[in-house]
């Protein structure tokens, strides 16, 4: 059940060593870094995850020269070297591998590197004997693993400090500043650089290049705060492997000083957060507890200290293809380097362009027109806003008020807390400082139910009494998130829809946290084929990696709005940014390719199955599911700290609040991650860890 953490010792003390390039003296570089480590006294052992071209590994390959260059020194505590994986045709890991039938992955080689630390660590740890990993990699940074993996994307798997080798000569320069990059954009430490020397050289041109070859390179490694070693063209022999072992001393002093000061650990860091920073809906005083998360990839995310946590929340709705998505990362940067924002007044971009062009092909037919806001709640104002406008705009100035169910959440900001719900919602806190708006009943008809007309009533009688002041009705379409994670019948939108147009009231559909498939339609909207006059969406609509939302309207209420040359007035500062365009349009080309209905469908029949057990448990008033959305709702408000720690104790992020325990990971959650996700909160309600304290 627990997932295997990455010892915290393994972070501090593994490095993987890398080259710019297939047969630059890597392995040399590598082995005279083992010499010099274990001269100092270290117990040190070089270790080839993947080893190709070789029959025997133990006496040929790497693992052999490794074992000459310290064959002279004292045994260490470890052997020398060790081969995790080999395979015979001398090419990179994913040919060689699929030659003999074999297919390697990240996860696996990462396995395998994690259990063979902790066997070869664990004998020694009573004893505490310091040691170090060096992991030498196959080939450069960018050789493949597999079809879809790279050695990159082992290498952040592991996030230890990363070596590269490179050789020295023309061409050294360019294949360095890009590997360089390559390891800085995954968010890698460089430890350190070793240039390996070719043999000298009378030729005058030549020697001219190697040196300014050093120096360039040494510039740039300044910047970055990583040491340089050279290492000269010798003989393997016992004096050679000894100026190889002297003159990468700069790299390996670096490495004993990473070993001597492990990163900061988590709790040095939560005592600071309490000191200076806020948290969503929490008190300084007495806060809720808070975890550090430092990495994360696809469905995980990973803590500082190395524990891994499947993901159960897509991080507030948002992060629908994962986290670090490729193509969303490769979107964000390649727009960084063009032109990361750019006002939006008098200017236009292509990103916001064909956003917006994208948008409106897969939106409710009907919405004609875009307007980019920066947060889910400045959607919320602005299609508030709208609404007001066109009401003035075509001689409505009486109708200024909002009608709108009970158990809404539409954001924090002022207008949109005046329509959340009354009772939970922040009502009572700001009570004068609100607009008073109109409440109905909440849609009372289960989405598994057949549909009951009454539910309709209230919002029929309401419109009947106030309907000649009501500027829209709003609501969020099928599914109330925030406000309590409430299913109900999609032909109450029908109803409703109807019944606004006979009241000459707008209106909206805040699709925040419903847009994007979350419901099993890519639009929650689409449930009751609806379209109303505004639209918001957010959350999903970057993937989860950067804040945008929009607030879509139909040609008539931007008519309306707009009449007699009137304005729409609304124009946040980061409007249209284009790197959240430029990722959101990925974000959406993705959603398409990947077939994200059958994910969500898969998701549902999961959900459905992982959470039935709950029904029967004692303390538990309901158990629903619909598409990627999974619910527990309790009879009491849980204790969400207690829950929290049990969770992170299992290996899973979820976050409970009020009577809610609900999940809604990632579309790409494997099946098995989805059964562990569901078996944590069964357990927690089994062990009664829900119940007030
Ligand atoms: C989250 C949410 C909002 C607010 O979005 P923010 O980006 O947090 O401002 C509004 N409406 C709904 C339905 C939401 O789920």
């Amino acid at each position: 059940m627990r997932i295997n953490a990455t010892p915290a010792a393994f972070a501090d003390a593994a490095f993987f060593v890398s080259g710019t390039g297939t047969d630059v003296g890597k392995s040399v570089a590598t082995a005279a870094l083992l010499r010099a480590l274990r001269q100092a006294g270290l117990a040190a052992q070089a270790v080839k995850p993947v080893q190709t071209g070789v029959e025997d590994a133990a006496r040929q390959g790497d693992a052999a020269l490794y074992a000459q260059a310290v064959a002279d020194l004292p045994a260490a505590a470890l052997a020398p070297a060790a081969t995790l994986h080999s395979f015979r045709l001398p090419a990179s890991p994913h040919l060689a591998a699929a030659r003999e039938g074999r297919c390697l992955s990240v996860a696996g080689l990462r396995r395998d590197i994690l259990a063979h630390w902790q066997a070869e660590t664990a004998p020694l740890s009573g004893e505490g004997a310091a040691c170090a990993l060096l992991l030498e990699g196959a080939g450069g940074v960018c050789v493949p693993l597999n079809e879809r993996e790279d050695t990159l994307d082992l290498m952040a798997a592991l996030a230890v400090p990363v070596l590269l080798v490179a050789r020295n000569g023309l061409g050294a320069l360019n294949a360095a500043r890009l590997t360089l990059d390559a390891v800085r954009d995954r968010g890698l430490v460089m430890a350190g650089f070793v240039l390996v020397q070719p043999p000298e050289t009378d030729n005058e041109g030549e020697r001219l290049v190697l040196a300014d070859n050093e120096r360039t390179l040494r510039n740039w490694l300044d910047d970055l705060g990583a040491p340089l070693a050279v290492l000269p063209w010798v003989e393997l022999d016992a004096g050679g492997w000894d100026r190889l072992a002297q003159a990468v001393r700069p790299v390996a002093q670096a490495l004993l000083a990473l070993l001597r000061t492990p990163a900061v650990g988590p709790d040095a860091l939560i005592r600071r957060d309490t000191k200076v920073l806020w948290h969503p809906y929490t008190s300084t005083v007495a806060p809720l507890p808070v975890f550090v998360a430092e990495r994360s990839r696809r469905n995980r995310l990973v803590l500082r200290g190395g524990k891994e946590l499947i993901d159960g929340m897509s991080s507030w709705w948002a992060a629908i293809h994962g986290y670090n998505h490729p193509r969303l990362l490769a979107a964000l940067r390649a727009q960084a380097g063009r032109m990361p924002h750019v006002m939006f007044g008098g200017l236009t971009h292509a990103p916001a362009v064909e956003l917006a062009e994208r948008l409106l092909e897969m939106l409710p037919r009907g919405l004609a027109r875009v307007f980019p806001a920066d947060s889910g709640s400045v959607s919320v104002e602005v299609a508030m806003k709208m609404a007001l406008q066109y009401q003035q705009g075509t001689g409505q100035r009486q109708r200024t008020r909002f009608l709108t169910p009970r158990g809404g959440y539409h954001g924090d900001t002022t207008g949109a807390m005046s329509v959340c719900d009354p009772v939970n919602g922040m009502h009572g806190l700001f009570a004068r400082f609100l607009p008073q708006q109109l409440f109905m009943e909440r849609p009372a008809c289960r989405f598994d139910q057949p549909f009951d007309p009454a539910s309709l009533d209230d919002a029929r009688r309401m419109l009947a009494a106030h309907g000649h002041e009501v500027a829209a009705v709003i609501l969020e379409p099928v599914v109330q998130g925030a406000g309590g994670m409430w299913f109900y019948h999609p032909d109450y939108l029908r109803g409703l829809a109807r019944l606004c147009r006979e009241a000459g009231a707008l209106l909206i559909f805040d699709e925040i946290a419903t847009g994007f498939g979350r419901t099993g339609r890519l639009f929650a909207a689409e449930w009751a084929d609806v379209t109303p006059d505004i639209l918001c969406c957010g959350k999903a609509l970057t993937g989860g990696v950067l804040t945008l939302a929009a607030t879509v309207c139909t040609d008539e209420v931007a008519g309306g709005i707009c009449r007699d040359g009137q304005a729409f007035m609304h124009g946040p500062t980061f409007m249209g940014n284009p790197l959240a365009c430029a990722v959101a349009l990925a974000s959406l080309r993705l959603l398409e390719e990947e077939n994200w209905r059958e994910r969500v469908i898969a998701l549902e029949d999961a959900l459905r199955r992982g959470l039935a057990p709950c029904r029967a448990l004692p303390g538990v008033a309901d158990v629903r599911v619909l598409g990627g959305i999974g619910v527990v709702e309790t009879v009491d408000p849980v204790p969400v700290a207690r829950l929290q720690a049990f969770f992170v104790d299992q290996g899973v992020w979820i976050r409970p609040f009020a009577r809610l325990i609900y999940l809604m990971p990632p579309y790409v959650t494997p099946e098995a991650d989805v059964e562990r996700l569901c078996a944590a909160v069964c357990e927690a309600v089994r062990q009664g860890l829900h119940l007030p304290a």
